[in-house]
């Protein structure tokens, strides 16, 4: 039960007063896949913000009530949010808004830092009282101490860099300014865009600036600042800061491309799509299975069964299909249900009797595959063959990724063949971790091929975290003392 900041952040700045609030809305929706548990939408009005924030889908939270409710402005800053368990409440939904004599400033943040308990101790003793249990909170405080020294919004932020750790793309808004920073490892995508009229538009992912119509200029540097401000009537000023651009090594999540971020985007050069692709096709060469079909588990496992079905020239088809209009958030059922029955089915005619090789992104818990090798199964498949486009889960992510405790994780306590045993398969296979950099197709230079995979193989780019503090604002007190006892 801790909090991850697996989420999405959108920003706009136009040259003239708009829609920006229809803009970040419809940003956010193409950005839902990230996060599911909360959103909102601050706008920038002459200077004063307007929000709304809550728990929810984009569609539930903002109705048209809501989002006309927002005034037109010159800029807007949003978010949504993956939340685990513990954080999930409302006070913890973005963006943050600070007001501050220094300066208000709005803040939306994707990433984990890792040493965000060390800030938060050190802040608290000298008397900060914080609201949140997220990270963003301290990103914000340290940005505001910083403040109080230097003038600007983007000295602070650049000296805030030499102390934040870890994974953060941050979209800010000053009354005058919209700016955005990713972290010196790039550990998390964050790209910006110009449309017809002028305006500019951060985001999370490039989808989400086909999303709204504007043209991909390129994805924002690690360790880049980038200062948009407002010149005049028809004018913006973009200016971009390097003072923390190359000093580490690149380290974009290799998650990114095998789950997370939607298969149309593209991350620093390489399409999620192609990426995922190159995993099936690589899965194909160092475990080829004699089957009849290739079918993916809709929507993570799609890519990677083409790829797949590319090189081993086993026909793919479309076996599973997953109900259009349950989200990752659906109200859990009755404990009697299967989940996964509820969200997706076999379709028989195209499964019976045949030799399948099944394709997901990953296992976890091993749940999911475990119902589906059952599901289609039933449905009459005679062999499957799973594939997962990953290598086994192993390490906890400290950059934003939900990765469950490792005592979860199935690939700590079993073997390969006691995985495929326990989830009912006839063969399973993994791509393996030495492989990954298929993902990242040909760029092996220095500058694109650096990823982060943690996760599988436990290099992690920066310090840890000692002992898992994340999620100590979030325990009951029962816990709390059982863990001093
Ligand atoms: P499990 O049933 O625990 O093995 O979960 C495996 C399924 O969860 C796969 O189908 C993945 O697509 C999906 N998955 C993997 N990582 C995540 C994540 N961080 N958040 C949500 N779903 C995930």
């Amino acid at each position: 039960m801790s909090i991850h900041e697996e989420c999405g952040v959108f920003g706009v700045i136009s040259n003239s007063t708009t829609d920006v609030g229809h803009l970040a809305y419809y940003g956010l929706y193409a950005l839902q896949h990230r996060g599911q548990e909360g959103c909102g939408i601050v706008v920038n009005h002459d200077g004063l913000f307007y929000s709304h924030k809550d728990l929810g889908l984009v569609s539930e939270v903002f109705g048209s009530e809501e989002l006309n409710k927002l005034p037109s402005g010159e800029m807007a800053v949003g978010h949504v949010r993956y939340g685990t368990t513990g954080g999930n409440n409302r006070s913890n939904c973005q963006p943050i808004e600070v007001n501050h004599q220094k300066g208000r400033m709005a803040l939306a943040h994707n990433g984990n830092l890792s040493n965000a308990a060390i800030l938060r101790d050190e802040l608290e003793l000298s008397g900060a009282i914080f609201h949140t249990t997220s990270d963003t909170e301290t990103i914000a405080y340290i940005i505001t101490k910083e403040r109080i020294k230097c003038g600007s919004i983007e000295d602070a932020l650049t000296n805030a860099m030499e102390i934040l750790k870890g994974a953060y793309s941050l979209v800010l808004m000053s009354p005058q300014k919209l700016i955005c920073a990713r972290d010196p490892h790039g550990f998390r995508p964050l790209c910006f865009g110009k449309m017809k009229d002028g305006s500019f538009v951060v985001a999370s992912e490039s989808c989400a600036l086909h999303a709204v119509g504007a043209e991909f200029v390129r994805d924002v540097d690690p360790g880049e600042i980038l200062v948009f401000s407002r010149q005049s009537e028809n004018e913006i000023k973009m200016q971009s800061i390097k003072r923390h651009c190359y000093k580490e090594e690149r380290k974009i999540c290799i998650f990114e491309y095998i789950y997370f971020a939607r298969p149309d985007s593209v991350i620093d050069g390489i399409s999620v799509h192609s990426a995922r692709v190159s995993a099936g096709r690589e899965l194909a060469k160092v475990h080829p299975v004699d089957a009849d079909m290739v079918i993916g588990v809709p929507d993570s496992g799609l890519d990677a069964a083409i790829g797949y079905s590319l090189e081993s020239r086993i026909p793919y088809g479309i076996g599973l299909i997953k109900n259009k209009y349950i989200g990752r958030t659906f109200i859990a059922p009755d404990n009697r249900l299967d989940q996964v029955k509820i969200k997706l089915s076999a379709i028989e005619d195209v499964v019976r009797d045949k030799k399948i090789v099944l394709i997901d992104d990953s296992i976890v818990r091993g749940t999911t595959s475990g119902r589906l090798v059952n599901l289609l199964k039933e449905a009459g498949a005679k062999e499957i063959h799973m594939r997962i486009s990953a290598p086994p889960f192993l390490h906890p992510c400290y950059y934003g990724t939900d990765i469950d405790s490792e005592e979860h994780l199935i690939a700590n306590k079993h073997t390969v063949p006691e995985i495929a045993k326990i989830i009912g398969a006839d063969s399973l296979g993994y791509l393996p971790v030495e492989n990954l950099g298929c993902l990242m197709q040909d760029r092996y230079d220095d500058y694109f091929s650096g990823y982060c995979s943690a996760c599988f193989d436990g290099r992690y780019p920066t310090e840890i975290p000692a002992g898992n503090s994340k999620d100590r604002f979030e325990r009951p007190l029962s816990e709390v003392k059982k863990s001093k006892e």
